[in-house]
């Protein structure tokens, strides 16, 4: 009898996550110390809490549109009006998701063709790849260098545009670099869309969390990008609530429909009291999430500092999230093997550059949420680690 599989063969050319091996390992060691978390180490605040008790209390336990509940979509619109630049209609125009990851998946499920063309920023969010993959899309990488900063060169991305380019992910502030796109740098893609007829999926997960007098800019909010856009954005990293997956899209209304028609199948809605907890969390005073980012803003430059003072690595200092990516190419050439090693002989845990494509090769992706303490104690030990590495 022929071999049958169960697995759908799109599955196939998904490759399994490659930071899982450094996961693994660093199951086998107690007190490591954690640099590679993609999450905030503050508890959620207490305000926020506090409206999921009374929401489950007032029975809030129900399934809810799937589009979201207006009255949150109503708040995310007034967001997305004052602090993006974004017009909306929040009766067809906003999707609240389960999660900013959500957001991602239904708009590519919704928009992209087996065999159309996805073009994603190397170094990139791993999942981009895989998302695209999903919907039996191709993904095409284009350069992003740390000698530019990390800033996106248009005539990078052009040239990889054919008749087959259906989308352009970008991401800022970025993750794994940190680098926020500059305005000038945001024109000339919404250019380039404009041009070409392009889709843009604008992950702006880590909006808020951006320093000293940079600023944001959505480029959903550009003249002539309305139509061409689907902005995604998260209560994840801004208020410290990933675990209540939460987040939401706004794009052109044809396009949210199709979404909302995938939602649901897939999850019907987003959990009912994690949308209580969000029109809290918008609503009230904004001072934990400036809290918050002061204090990553202190642990990046001291973590910038330190680093730059370890012989062999050399740190830019990024403008946004909580991650820096230092340049480790000088003490190994494989990122996996430096990690590997940093795990056993330091105890600290770092994620590989090349878990985000080729071109993080060479470099680490270092997490700061973690408290200054822990980071100056990871930052010694991995000190002394490449001082015997050498010797
Ligand atoms: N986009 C980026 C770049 C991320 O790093 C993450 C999470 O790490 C997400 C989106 C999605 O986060 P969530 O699904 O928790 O909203």
């Amino acid at each position: 009898m022929k071999e049958k599989s169960f697995i759908a063969k799109k599955m196939t050319s998904i490759p399994p996550s490659g930071i899982r091996v450094i996961f693994e390992l660093a199951q086998k060691y107690d007190k490591l110390i954690r640099l590679e978390i993609g999450e905030p180490d503050f508890d959620t605040p207490e305000h926020i809490k506090k409206a999921a008790e009374e929401a489950l209390r007032d029975g809030c336990t129900h399934y809810t549109s799937s589009l979201g509940m207006i009255e949150l979509r109503e708040v995310v619109a007034e967001k997305l009006r004052k602090d993006n630049g974004i017009a909306t209609d929040p009766s067809e125009d906003i999707i609240i998701t389960s999660g900013g990851s959500n957001a991602l998946s239904l708009a590519m499920l919704a928009t992209i063709n087996p065999g159309e063309e996805v073009l994603i920023p190397d170094p990139y969010w791993a999942q981009y790849d895989g998302l695209v993959r999903v919907t039996g899309g191709i993904p095409i990488l284009f350069p992003v260098l740390e000698e530019n900063e990390y800033q996106i060169n248009p005539e990078d991305v052009e040239a990889k545009i054919t008749e087959r380019t259906k989308m352009i992910i970008i991401n800022s502030p970025n993750n794994p670099t940190g680098a926020v796109l500059k305005k000038e740098n945001l024109e000339a893609i919404a250019d380039l869309a404009i041009r070409h007829n392009i889709l843009i999926l604008s992950d702006e997960a880590y909006e808020r969390i951006i320093y000293d007098d940079i600023t944001h800019y959505s480029i959903g909010s550009f003249p002539g990008m309305e139509d061409l856009t689907i902005s995604a954005f998260t209560f994840s990293k801004t208020y410290a609530m990933t675990g209540w997956r939460l987040g939401y899209a706004r794009a052109p209304k044809e396009i949210v429909a199709e979404m909302a028609k995938l939602a649901l199948f897939q999850t019907s809605c987003p959990n009912s009291i994690s949308q209580k907890a969000g029109i809290a969390a918008m609503k009230g005073s904004q001072n934990c999430v400036t809290k918050m980012v002061e204090e990553y803003k202190r642990r990046r430059d001291f973590i910038v500092e330190r680093l730059n003072k370890i012989e062999g690595i050399s740190c830019q200092k990024p403008d946004g999230a909580f991650y820096v990516f230092p340049n480790t190419s000088s003490l190994l050439d494989s990122s996996y093997e430096l990690s590997k090693f940093l795990i056993k002989e330091a105890r600290v845990s770092t994620t590989p550059g090349k878990a985000f494509g080729d071109l993080g090769e060479g470099h680490l992706r270092v997490s700061y949420a973690n408290s200054i303490e822990n980071i100056d104690k990871g930052l010694k030990q991995i000190e002394l680690a490449l001082n015997a590495l050498k010797h």
